[in-house]
């Protein structure tokens, strides 16, 4: 049975696309079949960071409105096997969507995919809660800034309040001189959020590079972000792998 993994974050801007790009890409790589979900409608955006932006026909609306089968429905990666994508609409009100005929989207996807990986949309309104419907694990993503920090907090104690009982911190774009310019530790973000860490991605500007270029992140294997997400994706598959230190 397939685990649904949703990648959220109070603050845009935190790197939850990203990240949902490039940890799918690595639990494919690692051999599990994934498919990852744009949630973010309206606003999304996971086909670039994929470099799939020529799949986006259909969505997971097509899906829950029965007009197609969740298999027709989903497009396989070109250039890592093991991997599929499925589009959010271009336009959509979370708040007049079914929430039944998603969890049954997610009942579905268990039984196709070892993985699901969910972009939801910022914030803690009706798109995240609808992420979170039928969810086993919650990765929020933040940066070192307070601002963010505070929001990834409030952003575990909704997915908690949904339900959610395994929660994982990906603290993104990492600099540890700005850690160090403000007195902070990655052990505070961890004590403010109450969340347990998954991973640390420093700041890269491959990541800038990999999306103008089209390419999946994991395409530029010596960049330390590339590999912390590999070691990020092997803990989220339950391996024991000890954290990088900057
Ligand atoms: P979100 O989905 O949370 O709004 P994105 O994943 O779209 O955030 O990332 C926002 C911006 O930050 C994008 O331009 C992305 O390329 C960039 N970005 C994300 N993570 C990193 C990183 N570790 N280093 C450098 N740039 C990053
Ligand atoms: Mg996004």
């Amino acid at each position: 049975m397939g685990k649904v993994i949703v990648v959220a974050s109070g603050k845009g801007g935190t790197g939850k696309t990203t990240t949902v790009a490039a940890l799918s890409s690595c639990l494919a790589v690692l051999g599990h079949k994934t498919l990852c979900i744009d949630f973010d409608s309206g606003m999304r955006n996971l086909d670039y960071a994929l470099g799939m932006t020529d799949f986006t026909v259909m969505d997971y609306m097509d899906v829950i409105s029965g007009r197609v089968d969740l298999d027709t429905a989903c497009s396989e990666a070109p250039k890592i096997p093991n991997l599929s994508f499925l589009s959010a609409p271009a336009d959509c009100n979370e708040d007049e969507v079914d929430v039944e005929k998603v969890k049954k989207m997610f009942d579905d996807i268990r039984e196709n995919f070892d993985y699901c990986l969910v972009d939801a949309p910022p914030g803690i309104g009706s798109g995240f809660k609808l992420a979170h419907c039928n969810a086993d694990i919650s990765v929020i993503v933040t940066t070192g800034d307070f601002p963010s920090i505070r929001d990834a907090a409030r952003a575990a104690s909704v997915a908690r309040e949904l339900g959610v009982t395994k929660l994982r911190l990906l603290v993104n774009k990492v600099i540890p001189s700005n850690f160090r310019l403000i007195r902070t530790t990655v052990d505070d973000v961890i004590d403010t959020t109450g969340v347990r860490l998954l991973g640390l991605i420093p700041e890269d500007k491959y990541i800038f590079r990999a999306l103008h270029d089209g390419l999946p992140l994991i395409m530029y294997k010596k960049r330390k972000s590339a590999y912390n997400f590999l070691d990020s994706a092997r803990r989220l598959a339950g391996e024991e792998v000890p954290l990088y230190q900057f």
